[in-house]
């Protein structure tokens, strides 16, 4: 535990966080539109729902708080959909905060104090939280208490101050990034994995609905293939599918409109885009096909290397058009094939030696 003051003197009592309105950039009106507001709305990740149900329906039986529930998974994949659904299972308040806005304990703190019995805190990309609110988030999940340091120098003391009793819901894109002590502390863990096709597909049908545009059934497959495994990506390709079918046709979205509109944004029948395809062309054009270390590829395609991890690649690698080893990502035959390219003669002899030592993706 830090012994850093948390609070001078005069602060003693937190504040209440400034407003209830959430600490992270919830997208715009749609999104929220679109956003199901029940489990059950949503739709596929059957079986983590089915484990979370229960979780939640026996906390509410035995009116009891939810233990911790830990959710990760590449962006866009429901995380904070669950984590807003869950409170409305439960009938409880919920707060939300951004890992990367918690710079200090004191940020945490009037979370921490407004937290009513039961209710859920969320904190969305946990895995940015520095060392010291880490630690001081350990007694208050474990024990619901935390040590405040009051003042400084020789006239600082220790006070233990009791929470109520809450649900910590914290959301990552990077498990391999927190700590086991925090790890631990959570009761519910669990990973989100891309989406199929037709669960895509019903998602956009019902998103559709809610849009008030009508969609056949080619246009909605066709957007789902399209839509990287992603409800976030659907939504935003039917939203532009939309615009053009509204400004280009009669707007109706019919599998030629939708074809159409996706091949402006250059999405190709794999759901690339010009962002995916630049890093795989990258993988082959300067490094040879690989292996390549990701900062290299970054520096390259002159972007951040936490876009690449977070964005790009958990769906390259999910297609199996690149593959990553502990000497780095190297392209597939597959990869070669998508960009209209002749793989290598020796990629077979070059991808087992790499595979004898790959790791798991997350
Ligand atoms: P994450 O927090 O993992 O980045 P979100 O929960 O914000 O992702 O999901 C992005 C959008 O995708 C949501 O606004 C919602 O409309 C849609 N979405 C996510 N998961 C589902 C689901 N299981 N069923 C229906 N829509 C979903």
């Amino acid at each position: 535990m830090s012994r850093e003051p948390i609070l001078s003197a005069d602060d003693a009592t937190p504040e209440p966080p400034a407003t209830a309105a959430p600490a992270i950039s919830l997208t715009g009106e749609e999104d929220t539109a679109l956003r199901p507001k029940r489990m059950e709305d949503m739709v596929g990740q059957c079986e983590v729902y089915e484990r979370l149900k229960i979780a939640v329906d026996a906390a509410r039986i035995r009116s009891e708080p939810l233990g911790h529930v830990l959710l990760d998974g590449p962006p866009g994949l429901g995380k904070t959909t669950f984590a807003m659904c869950i409170p409305n299972e439960l009938g409880v308040p919920l707060q939300i905060a951004s890992g990367a806005a918690l710079a200090a304990p004191k940020d945490l703190l009037p979370y921490l104090s407004n937290a009513e019995e039961g209710s859920v805190l969320f904190i969305d990309e946990i895995h940015r939280l520095p060392k010291t609110v880490e630690e001081f988030m350990y007694p208050a999940m474990e024990d619901f208490r935390i040590d405040i340091t009051v003042g400084e120098g020789i006239s600082a003391r220790t006070v233990n101050m009791s929470l109520r009793p809450f649900t910590l819901i914290g959301a990552t894109t990077r498990t391999g990034l927190l700590s086991a002590p925090l790890r631990d502390r959570f009761q519910v863990r669990e990973h989100l994995d891309f989406y199929s096709h037709e669960e895509l597909t019903e998602i956009i049908r019902r998103n559709a609905r809610k849009l008030k545009i009508a969609i056949d059934d080619e246009a909605a497959k066709k957007i789902a293939r399209c839509s990287r495994g992603t409800p976030r990506v659907a939504n935003n390709r039917l939203r532009w599918v939309r615009d053009y079918a509204t400004s280009r046709a009669n707007g109706e979205i019919t599998f030629a409109v939708s074809q159409e509109a996706l091949s402006m944004l250059s999405i190709d029948i794999l759901g690339l885009d010009a962002q995916d395809r630049k890093y795989l062309e990258t993988i082959h054009r300067v490094f040879h096909g690989g292996p390549v270390g990701v900062e290299a590829i970054a520096h390259t395609l002159n972007t951040a290397t936490d876009t690449l991890s977070d964005e790009v690649e958990p769906f390259l690698l999910r297609a199996e058009l690149v593959v990553r080893t502990p000497r780095g990502r190297r392209l597939t035959a597959a990869a070669y094939k998508h960009l209209g390219l002749d793989p290598p003669d020796d990629l077979p002899r070059l991808l087992d030696a790499d595979e004898e030592s790959s790791q798991p993706l997350f």
